[in-house]
């Protein structure tokens, strides 16, 4: 457990999220071993289409615009980090902080298991689950490791695209 804390861009970058998710992520930043900061939280109808248009979303049903879901970075010193095994890190505290606060909470890398809280086992096993289950399908994974979000339960309107094949 080390000393981080949420700077203010990601004190800011939460506002406008759903609270219960908001606790969750005030509760992985004492819990984790790897500095992170809130990198988006709430999206505009026009930033999501910017995305889609560049490739770098899939869906028009993201979970930002309704401020279900959070991107988190990780920092080593002051420096952003997109290695993967820095994620796993995050989405371990995410685990802990989701038990603690009773939330559901869903990883960008691991979508086969639609609440982390259950899984037992690291959350990188969770990932490399995740990405075995779509090699086998002869899919390429679809991996989204900054990208937390609350818990997704069958039938809700707002499921992506690439969630959809799963809950089928
Ligand atoms: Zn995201």
């Amino acid at each position: 457990m080390a000393d981080f804390a949420l700077s203010s861009r990601s004190r800011k970058n939460l506002e406008g999220v759903k609270p219960e998710l908001v606790a969750v992520v005030k509760g992985a930043i004492l819990l984790t071993k790897v500095d992170f900061g809130v990198i988006e939280g709430v999206r505009t109808l026009d930033r999501q289409k910017e995305l889609v248009a560049s490739g770098a979303s899939q869906t028009m049903k993201s979970r930002h615009l309704t401020g279900d879901a959070v991107d988190l970075m990780c920092y080593v010193g002051s420096r952003g980090s997109w290695e993967l095994n820095l994620y796993d890190d995050i989405a371990d505290a995410m685990k802990e902080a989701a038990i603690e606060q009773g939330v559901g909470i869903c990883w960008g890398a691991a979508w086969t298991v639609p609440d982390i809280r259950v899984w037992e086992g690291s959350m990188e096993d969770a990932m490399n689950s995740y990405i075995d289950k779509r090699r086998s399908e002869g899919r390429r994974p679809f991996i989204d490791a900054p990208h937390f979000q609350l818990e997704i339960s069958k039938g809700v309107s707002s499921v992506p695209e690439h969630f959809k094949h799963i809950l089928a």
